[in-house]
């Protein structure tokens, strides 16, 4: 399946500058960012610097120095933020969004990574 990446989507201007982010972390390959309406005290926003719509995308086509970076980058943020169970912090959630079904606004893979306090239930029961 060909996917279409749009160069003009929000995550897009902020790597290349055009629109500001509060960035918590940036790597070679990744950056990661406060979200702009966060939904938990600790609220960062993880992406790749290349041209990936969806977690699926990036998992087939980017390049294992790119996989590592970003997934390392997800652990630093972690850190940095406190929430580790496994180093006294009490966890987190780890979310993507996926196309129409998950319910994604912006068509640049991210990871929204979620903390501070008790998230609830995964997901929204089914009407
Ligand atoms: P999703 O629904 O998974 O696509 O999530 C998109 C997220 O991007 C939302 O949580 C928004 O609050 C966040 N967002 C949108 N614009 C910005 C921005 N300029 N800076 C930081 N976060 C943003």
């Amino acid at each position: 399946m060909a996917y279409s990446y749009d160069p003009q989507n929000i995550f897009a201007r902020i790597l290349r500058g055009e629109i500001p982010n509060k960035t918590v972390l940036e790597t070679p390959h990744t950056l990661a960012f406060h979200d702009i309406a966060p939904q938990a005290p600790v609220h960062v926003l993880v992406i790749p610097k290349g041209p990936y719509v969806t977690y699926d995308h990036f998992a087939r086509d980017a390049s294992e120095a790119e996989i590592v970076d970003f997934h390392r980058a997800v652990a630093q943020i972690c850190a940095m933020t406190g929430v580790q169970p496994g180093e006294g912090g009490e966890g987190f959630r780890a979310i993507t969004n996926a196309g129409t079904h998950g319910v994604q606004e912006v068509p640049h893979f991210h990871l929204h990574i979620l903390g501070g306090r008790v998230m609830g239930r995964m997901v929204a029961k089914a009407e």
